[in-house]
């Protein structure tokens, strides 16, 4: 798939089709990778597919101007195609090179499986529904629901449905969703002053690095309603209840938007798990509006679409 993606790549530079080419290359540190974004031909031998491509490429369409190829997991083309709903980019300028996601390796899981610090591991690599971990050059086998991301435990669609170029077949992805919601259940069966209790602790944690707004394709207002001063809706400083009310406003902004591609929790350097909130407005918005982000191109947007027949006036 590797072999397949350089060559589409170098064919659509060379043909003129795009501008840039959008994809991953190995990171730095072990088990990662790293966005490339390219004009030349030559860098596409870089590109890799692994399971280890977390990042959300759709996020750089709104700041590359413009013919751009774009490599995309499932989730990614949903966020692509809402911000083609969205207007903020063009379907014409876009090539979706799609891969079929069979669900990412999350390391902390793999970290915590066998005990090991990521640096300590010769390799870790997945084979079919199992993912195969080795250590001081001994293999052990591991469900890959074990190990996937939560997100990608609860994929509703792995398999790009917006594409241009789909490199392999359509796959399905190793669905548990009762791991997948296992940390949202539990918040669920709190009370509500418990739930206080857990969010105050969590966003008392939170230095406010604004990682989570800057990973996230569906944050992209140009300026963030953090940074107004007049009225200024939350203190620069880190305060738990600032920030808490930062990620409160957060997710009614991407309410609709959000494709729980998990990239807003993987990228908190203090481990919040912001998903539970992401994920359960994505829920909500699936129950009340029976809409899902970034499945069909031509539906209007669910905040910013109104009927003159709104029952709430304000909205006119
Ligand atoms: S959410 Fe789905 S498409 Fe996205 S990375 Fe996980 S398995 Fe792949
Ligand atoms: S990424 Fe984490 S620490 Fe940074 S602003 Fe978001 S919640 Fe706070
Ligand atoms: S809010 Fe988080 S999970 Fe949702 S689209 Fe943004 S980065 Fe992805």
């Amino acid at each position: 798939m590797e072999q397949k993606l350089r060559q589409e790549a170098k064919d659509l530079l060379e043909q003129g089709k795009v501008d840039y080419i959008i994809g991953f290359e190995a990171g730095s540190l072990k088990f990662t990778t790293t966005p490339l974004i390219t004009t030349a031909k030559d860098d596409v031998d870089r590109l890799v597919i692994n399971p280890f491509i977390a990042n959300n490429l759709s996020v750089y369409l709104t700041e590359v101007k413009g013919r751009v190829g774009i490599v995309a997991k499932g989730c990614d083309s949903r966020s692509i195609v809402s911000l083609i709903q969205d207007n903020k980019v063009a379907r014409e300028n876009i090539v979706i090179i799609g891969i079929p996601c069979p669900g990412l390796i999350d390391l902390n899981k793999v970290e915590h499986l066998v005990g090991k610090d990521r640096d300590e591991l010769d390799d870790i690599a997945r084979d079919g529904d199992k993912v195969i971990v080795t250590v001081n050059g001994k293999k052990r086998d591991f469900p890959a629901r074990e190990i996937l991301f939560d997100n990608c435990l609860g994929c509703e669609f792995p398999t790009p449905q917006e594409y241009d170029i789909l490199l392999g077949e359509p796959t399905s992805s190793v669905a548990d969703k009762v791991a997948s919601r296992e940390k949202i259940e539990t918040l669920e069966g709190m009370t509500s002053e418990q739930r206080w209790e857990f969010w105050k602790n969590e966003f008392n944690r939170c230095i406010r690095c604004y990682a989570c707004r800057n990973i996230c394709p569906a944050c992209f207002c140009e300026r963030c309603f953090v940074e107004e001063s007049e009225p200024q809706w939350i203190l620069p400083v880190p305060r738990w209840q600032d920030n808490l009310m930062f990620q409160v406003i957060r997710n009614i902004h991407v309410a609709g938007r959000c494709t729980d591609c998990g990239e807003c929790e993987r990228a908190c350097p203090v481990n919040i798990p912001l998903r539970s909130l992401t994920k359960k407005m994505y829920e909500l918005v699936d129950e009340l509006f029976h809409y899902q982000a970034g499945t069909d191109k031509e539906a209007a947007p669910l905040l910013t679409a109104y009927e003159v027949e709104e029952v709430e006036d304000f909205i006119r």
